[in-house]
C-alpha cells in the first residue's frame, strides 16, 4: 500500500467553510477563474503558487523527466494545492489543471502561502503536514522528478544521486545496460560521453551535470539580489545553522542560510541519530534535516543551496553605522547582511595515502547512505575509523554487506566509541575488528575504481593485502574554516573559531561593549555547532548554540 493509501485524508486535508474563510483572507488577491483543462502551475515551474480551490476542481498530474505521465489526484473545494517546494518557491514537481468544468481558486505565492501556515496554526498544522507528507509520497512511489541515465556504479552517477537525495529530490535511476534507457539516449541524440543524463521534469537534459548545473535545473537555486541587505548571513545548513535559521526567522529577523552541498551537514550523513531529544526510536539525520528545513522555510528564512562562501569582506566594521558584511559565493555572486552566524561544521578527514584522491566517489566513500550501501550490497567491504560515526556505520552496513573489516590503529573501541554502539557491533556475526592496523595503500585505477588495498599491523610491522572494492573512511573532522582566510576571525590551536572572550583590541575598546555570547573576535561575527571551539560536538549541542545565538543578534542588531 502507498503513502497516499495509508494516510490519504492527511496528504489531501478538505478544509471547513470556516477555515476556507479564514485562509481567503491570507491570499494573495480575489478568486480567479480558470477555464476546463487550462494549465494552472507547470512542472519546473519556480515560484509556482499554492492554489486553494473554491469550486470546481484542480487536477494534479506528475511526469517524470521521461514523459511518464500520471495523475496523482483531483482536488475539490476547501483543498489546497501544492508540496514543499511552494514554501521556498522551488521548482514545482507537479501539474495543477482545471478540471474539466473549471475551477475558482484563490492563490498563495511562497510569501502568502508562509503568512497563512504562521497566522492560522490550525490550517498551518494542516498544510504543513500535507506537504511533507505529499513530497514523502513523491519519493516513495517515483514517476516524479529527475530520471537519470547511466551506469550505476559510475562515481558522477553516485554523485548526483547523493546531491538529490541530500535536497529530497525525487528522481529514478536507469541503467544504461537497459535497452529501454539506450534507446532513450539514442532517442535524445546524445552518446555515451555524455553520461550521466539528467532528464528534469521541467524539460532540460543536462549532461554529467555539476551540483551548481543540477540545482540551476531543478531551480533550486534561489534568486538572490546583491542590493538586498539581510539582517544574518548563516553559512552552513547542518543543525547548528538550520536551528538558528527557524529561531531568528520565527522572531522576525531577515535570514539567509548559505550551504555549499545541501541541507543537513554531517548529521545528514547518520544513517541513525539515537541520542537526539525526543526521539526515542531514533531518527535519520536526513529525516531530521529535513523537518528542520521546512521549519526554517515555513518562517520564510531564504536557503541558498548548493552556494558556498568563499570569502567574506568584514572592513568598514569601525564606520558608524558599520558597514554591512560582504559574503562572496563561489559563483562569484555576492550578497549582503549586518551580522554573520559561522555554522560551517566540520569537513571529514581524509586518509594519507597518495591514491586516494583516484578512489574518491569509485570505491571510497566518507559516509553511509542507502546510495553506497546498495553498490556494495552482498559483497566484502572495509571501514576504517573508531568513533560513533564508525560505529553507526558499521551497524548500518554489516546487515547489507557479506562481510565488513573494520581497521583502527588503536588498541579497541571502548575510549572512543558509545557503549551501545560497541555491544551492537559485537553482536554482528560478519564483522572482523582489526585493531593497531592502517591502510597503507590502495591500487586500481580511475576507470575500475578501488580494487585492493594493502593494511600494516603497527604492532608487529605485518603487511597484508586485500582484494577489495569498497572502502569506508570514518576517521572524524576537521573544521571547515578555510574560506575564513581574508577575515580576521581568532581560531584556536586547532583551528576551531573561538567565541565570547574578553578580546584586547583597539575595536572592541572603541565599541564600548564586551563580546556577546558565541560572538568572535569580530563585532557582528558568530560562530556556532561543531566550528565553534569547545563545543560539544553533537547534534544537540549544535541545534542548542543555533537558539542562543538569536538573542546575540538581537543586540547586535537592535537600533543603538
Ligand atoms: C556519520 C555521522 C554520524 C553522527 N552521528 C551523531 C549522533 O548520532 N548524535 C550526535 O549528537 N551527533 C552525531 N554526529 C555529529 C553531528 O552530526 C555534528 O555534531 C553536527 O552535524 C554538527 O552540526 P553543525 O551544523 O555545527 O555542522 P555540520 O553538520 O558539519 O554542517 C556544516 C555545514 O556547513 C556547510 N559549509 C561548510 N563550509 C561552507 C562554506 N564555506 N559555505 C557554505 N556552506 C559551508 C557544510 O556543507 C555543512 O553542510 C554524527 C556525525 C557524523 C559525520
Amino acid at each position: 500500500m502507498s503513502l497516499i493509501d495509508t494516510r490519504h485524508d492527511q496528504i489531501f486535508p478538505v478544509l471547513t467553510a470556516a477555515q476556507v474563510a479564514v485562509a481567503r483572507r491570507f491570499a494573495e488577491g480575489p478568486p480567479r477563474s480558470f477555464a476546463g483543462g487550462e494549465e494552472m502551475a507547470a512542472i519546473g515551474q519556480v515560484g509556482a503558487p499554492s492554489f486553494l480551490v473554491l469550486s470546481g476542481q484542480a487536477v494534479i498530474y506528475r511526469r517524470d523527466g521521461a514523459g511518464a505521465k500520471g495523475t496523482v489526484t483531483t482536488h475539490g473545494p476547501g483543498e489546497i494545492t501544492g508540496d514543499v517546494s511552494q514554501l521556498g518557491g522551488r521548482g514545482a514537481l507537479v501539474e495543477v489543471r482545471a478540471g474539466d468544468e473549471g475551477c475558482e481558486a484563490v492563490c498563495f505565492d511562497a510569501a502568502h502561502l508562509r503568512a497563512l501556515i504562521i497566522g492560522s496554526a490550525e490550517i498551518g498544522e494542516a498544510v504543513m503536514r500535507a506537504f511533507i507528507l505529499r513530497r514523502m509520497s513523491l519519493l516513495a512511489d517515483g514517476g516524479a522528478g529527475s530520471v537519470l541515465l547511466g551506469r550505476p556504479t559510475d562515481p558522477a552517477l553516485v554523485r548526483i544521486e547523493g546531491f538529490l537525495t541530500r535536497n529530497g529530490q525525487p528522481y529514478s535511476v536507469h541503467d544504461l545496460h537497459d535497452p529501454e534507457a539506450e534507446g532513450l539516449v539514442q532517442r535524445l541524440g546524445l552518446a555515451t560521453e555524455h553520461l550521466p543524463l539528467v532528464l528534469c521534469p521541467g524539460g532540460a537534459v543536462l549532461k554529467a551535470p555539476s551540483d551548481v548545473e543540477l540545482a540551476a535545473g531543478l531551480g533550486l537555486m534561489p534568486a538572490l539580489d546583491p542590493a538586498e541587505l539581510f539582517d544574518v548571513a548563516i553559512v552552513g545548513a547542518g543543525p547548528a545553522g538550520l536551528a538558528a535559521a527557524v529561531y531568528a526567522a520565527s522572531e522576525a529577523l531577515s535570514v539567509l542560510v548559505l550551504d555549499g552541498q545541501g541541507y543537513g551537514g554531517q548529521a545528514g550523513a547518520s544513517a541513525r541519530i539515537e541520542n537526539y531529544l525526543g526521539f526515542p526510536t531514533g531518527i535519520s539525520g536526513h529525516a531530521l534535516a529535513g523537518r528542520a528545513f521546512n521549519q526554517a522555510q515555513k518562517f520564510g528564512a531564504r536557503i541558498a543551496t548548493p552556494l558556498a562562501v568563499r570569502t567574506v569582506d568584514c572592513s568598514g566594521r569601525d564606520q558608524h553605522p558599520p558597514k554591512p558584511f560582504v559574503l562572496t559565493l563561489t559563483d562569484g555572486r555576492t550578497v549582503r547582511a549586518r551580522s554573520v552566524v559561522i555554522a560551517a561544521g566540520a569537513r571529514y578527514r581524509r586518509l594519507d595515502v597518495p591514491e586516494l584522491p583516484t578512489f574518491e566517489g569509485a570505491g571510497v566513500a566518507y559516509w553511509a547512505s542507502p546510495v553506497e550501501a546498495r553498490l556494495c550490497a552482498g559483497e566484502e567491504v572495509a571501514l576504517v575509523g573508531a568513533g560513533n560515526s564508525a560505529g553507526q556505520a558499521i551497524v548500518f552496513l554489516a546487515p547489507r554487506v557479506r562481510h565488513l573489516h573494520v581497521f583502527a590503529r588503536g588498541a579497541g573501541l571502548e575510549a572512543t566509541m558509545s557503549h551501545y554502539l560497541i555491544d551492537r557491533i559485537n553482536a554482528l556475526p560478519n564483522v572482523t575488528l582489526h585493531f593497531h592496523t592502517e591502510v597503507t595503500t590502495l591500487s586500481g585505477d580511475a576507470g575500475s575504481g578501488l580494487q585492493g588495498m594493502e593494511t600494516r599491523d603497527r604492532s608487529t610491522g605485518e603487511t597484508k593485502s586485500w582484494d577489495m572494492r569498497h572502502l569506508f573512511l570514518l576517521i572524524g573532522a576537521d573544521p571547515n574554516t578555510g574560506w575564513l582566510d581574508g577575515c580576521p576571525v581568532a581560531l584556536d590551536a586547532h583551528g576551531y573559531v573561538r567565541t565570547g572572550e574578553a578580546w584586547d583590541s583597539p575595536t572592541w575598546t572603541a565599541l564600548g561593549r564586551a563580546p556577546l555570547t558565541l560572538e568572535t573576535s569580530v563585532p557582528g561575527i558568530f560562530a556556532i555547532g561543531d566550528i565553534r571551539a569547545g563545543s560539544a560536538k553533537r547534534v544537540a549541542a549544535a541545534v542548542g548554540d543555533g537558539a542562543q545565538v538569536v538573542a546575540s543578534l538581537h543586540r547586535v542588531l537592535a537600533p543603538t
